[in-house]
């Protein structure tokens, strides 16, 4: 169970959101993020879940990289063409400790967000973490981004996919793609990015229906790291054949 009074020792760092994203969590989603914090420290005595767990690691690397790429739906000028619907259905694919799943959750709580993972052991710890945060718009499901491409049920059902840490850009693409709906948008989550990278993608991409939409560049608040998300925009269905089947996505990238 989390408790409610917390002394997290996660420190809030108002200003540098605002500097960095131009946009800042507020006291009540705060609250919420500090409880995440708890409910992951006490999760990895059991579970394998992440090792960023310091203070400063949890906020830089988790929290401000997690809001980092969902930039685009914080802030309020953002550009218009990239409007989501309200009820937004995203979907968080090798979601792990819950990144970026649950912080889009918690800062969207109207959003309806998917955690999907591989390792049954961290859905069944991230649903009953959702639940005690009170965040009723998430459900966690376990199961291969290979395989859950293929049902009709989750096919082209997402207006926005997460990818962060699960391969290289191009399998990131072929996982996420075929369940964005026509319209939608994946966001990978990248560090260094490279040219070469970037031309892979983007035939990756026309071959899974979707172009690049955007690329944004940033450096980390706290130890300047580098990192890239990368918006890809899904123009036309994916063709049946993707996600190609379990391993190959990663064995033989597109
Ligand atoms: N996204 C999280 C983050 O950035 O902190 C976790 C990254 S972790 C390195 C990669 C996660 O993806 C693991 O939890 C693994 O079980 C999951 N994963 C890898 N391949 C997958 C697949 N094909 N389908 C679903 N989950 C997968």
């Amino acid at each position: 169970m989390i408790s409610t009074a917390l002394n997290s020792g996660l420190p809030r760092r108002a200003d540098l959101w605002q500097t960095t994203l131009g946009w800042q969590p507020g006291d009540d989603l705060w609250r919420q993020l500090e409880q995440l914090y708890h409910g992951i420290l006490e999760g990895n005595r059991q579970l394998n879940l992440t090792r960023l767990t310091t203070p400063d690691d949890f906020w830089e690397k988790h929290l401000w990289d997690a809001y980092s790429g969902l930039w685009p739906w914080l802030v309020p000028d953002a550009p218009r063409d990239w409007a989501v619907p309200a009820v937004t259905r995203a979907i968080d694919i090798g979601t792990g400790a819950g990144f970026p799943g649950l912080p889009a959750a918690i800062a969207q709580p109207q959003w309806q967000v998917t955690l999907l993972d591989s390792t049954q052991k961290k859905v069944r710890f991230l649903a009953e973490l959702a639940d005690q945060l009170g965040l009723t718009g998430v459900r966690a499901i376990a199961e291969r981004a290979e395989c859950l491409g293929h049902q009709p049920a989750h096919r082209e059902q997402y207006d926005l996919a997460l990818l962060r840490a699960v391969g290289s850009a191009t399998t990131c693409a072929e996982y996420g793609l075929p369940l964005v709906k026509v319209g939608g948008i994946a966001v990978l989550y990248r560090g260094q990015w490279s040219h070469e990278e970037a031309q892979a993608l983007r035939q990756a991409a026309g071959n899974l229906g979707a172009s690049v939409l955007a690329t944004q560049a940033w450096t980390t608040p706290l130890t300047q790291g580098q990192r890239h998300c990368v918006y890809l925009r899904k123009n036309r269905p994916t063709p049946d054949a993707f996600p190609r089947a379990v391993g190959i996505p990663t064995k033989q990238p597109l």
